[in-house]
């Protein structure tokens, strides 16, 4: 091409490419429809089930084609309509009370919004100061919660589970373990760990790693004493205990190990204490339960979860460390390109304490609505949803046809319907069935040391006392139907 074909050519795409910038009067179009989608959904989240077992339109994707010319954004918004926001699991559902429930409030997605438009490059200080410093300010103040001392450094990821491998990973190299080592390493947890930590030990290329399940108490939480026969045990074996990961509010029941015991015992034997708080971490802004996550400031490094504990929509979850270095070890990098990008950086960049560069600014979804709201609404929803876990708890208790497990440390209840014979586990597994497929609540089941048992799971904004009463009513109907 000459350089006349070249402007040509130029002239002839600029009308189409220019269709990216959407002008000011689409814009608005865009935003309005949008809003009356968003807050029709608001409106009616109570009337929308909880779970929709049998999609509808399950295949759409199969045939969808892209064209060449752009849709009407009201037809695109009836198939994300049809097609996406109806099956399955409804997560900002008051409903939702299964696994760990998410958030969604809506200041996240105005932060998002904001974000997305201004695009700015969060992964380095260079790029972004503000960015980059509203940042580290959420890690600095998560680290005071959890009571860290300065020194402290993390990273704002997608989830608990990228936190937990990225806490994973810095432990591993913080204790110098070498490669050659990993087959006489040895890590302590229990079986109620989140399965993301096995997952990210297997990631980290620790599979040859001896992994010790420590047993439990009665209210599933890791046995001290048994944490100390085996980790006397593998010295005398000549093995190389390195790593104990503890839970403060685990998945299945929401239990939290005795942290402070544990804590000391890490320090006794040097080892690093990882705690996956991701559920529980939050529950440290409610005074009454502080003393119960006592000794998690003992930790060496702690993921928590703002999609869980603080009611965001899905895409963050925090590890915080320490000791800022042992993270900045394992995740620096060096690469000429960027070269500017990184000289006189006076404050820690996402891109050199984690395995991302080019990043999601996620600190704006949880700043902005903690600044707007301030902090007592989520401190009062917290509390709101450990006072349900308990009116549920209580409810059941009294109930002859139900079981309950151990009193909720948190906000997640355990408990089984009583079968005239049998183990029961059939039973149990049909009732969580029934009642999902009812709709209008989402519980789900576990099974524990072969007993199948069904969970409550209140983490979400929209749950009320109301929503635990049509439960329990939910549950008598099925009750009398199994
Ligand atoms: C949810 C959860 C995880 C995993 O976090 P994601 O955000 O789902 O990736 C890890 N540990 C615990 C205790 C959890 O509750």
């Amino acid at each position: 091409m000459n350089l006349t074909d070249i402007t040509a050519a130029l002239d002839a795409l600029e009308p189409d490419s220019r269709q990216l910038e959407v002008n000011s009067t689409d814009r608005a179009k865009l935003l309005n429809a949008c809003f009356e989608y968003a807050n029709d959904f608001v409106e009616h989240i109570e009337q929308i089930p909880a779970f929709v077992p049998d999609p509808t339109d399950a295949n759409h994707f199969k045939s969808e084609k892209f064209s060449e010319e752009g849709l009407e954004f009201e037809t695109i918004l009836s198939i994300v309509k049809k097609a996406v926001d109806r099956p399955g699991l409804n997560p900002a559902s008051g409903g939702h009370l299964g696994y760990i429930p998410g958030g969604g409030i809506f200041p996240s997605a105005v932060a998002d919004f904001l974000v997305a438009v201004f695009n700015r490059y969060a992964g380095i200080h260079f790029a972004s100061p503000g960015a980059v410093k509203m940042e580290n300010f959420l890690i600095g103040w998560m680290a005071g919660l959890v009571g860290y001392p300065s020194g402290a450094a993390g990273h704002l990821a997608s989830g608990g589970s990228i936190a937990n491998l990225t806490a994973i990973v810095t432990a591993r190299d913080a204790v110098e373990l070498h490669s050659s080592e990993y087959e006489t390493a040895a890590i302590y947890l229990t079986e109620q760990v989140h399965h993301c930590i096995d997952k990210a030990i297997r990631i980290a290329g620790m599979e040859a790693a001896k992994v010790r399940k420590i047993e439990m108490d009665d209210h599933y939480r890791m046995n001290t004493s048994h944490l100390i026969s085996q980790i006397e045990a593998d010295l005398d074996a000549g093995l190389k205990p390195f790593l104990i990961v503890a839970s403060a509010g685990t998945t299945d029941t929401g239990a939290i190990d005795p942290l402070d015991e544990i804590g000391e015992i890490a320090e006794q034997y040097n080892l690093w204490l990882h705690i996956d708080a991701a559920y529980g971490g939050f529950f440290q802004l409610i005074d009454q339960l502080r003393p119960q996550l006592k000794g998690i400031e003992k930790s060496d490094s702690v993921v928590v979860d703002p999609h869980k504990g603080l009611f965001l929509p899905y895409g963050i979850g925090a590890v915080i460390v320490k000791n800022a270095a042992a993270l900045h070890r394992s995740h620096r990098y060096q690469a000429e390109y960027m070269q500017d990008a990184t000289q006189n950086s006076e404050a820690w960049s996402p891109a050199e304490l984690s395995p991302e560069l080019t990043k999601h600014f996620r600190g704006m979804r949880m700043w902005l609505p903690l600044k707007l709201l301030g902090l007592k609404p989520f401190k009062s929803a917290l509390w709101e949803k450990v006072l349900l876990a308990r009116y549920f708890y209580e409810k059941i208790q009294a109930w002859e046809a139900f079981e309950t497990g151990p009193y909720p440390d948190l906000s997640v209840v355990i408990y089984r319907y009583r079968a005239t014979e049998g183990n029961g586990n059939v039973e149990n597994l049909k009732l969580a069935r029934m009642v999902q497929n009812d709709g209008r609540i989402f519980i789900s089941s576990t099974t524990i040391y072969n007993k199948v048992w069904l969970r409550l799971a209140v983490l979400s904004f929209r749950t009320r006392k109301n929503t635990i009463d049509q439960l329990i009513n939910i549950l008598a109907d099925k009750v009398k139907q199994l």
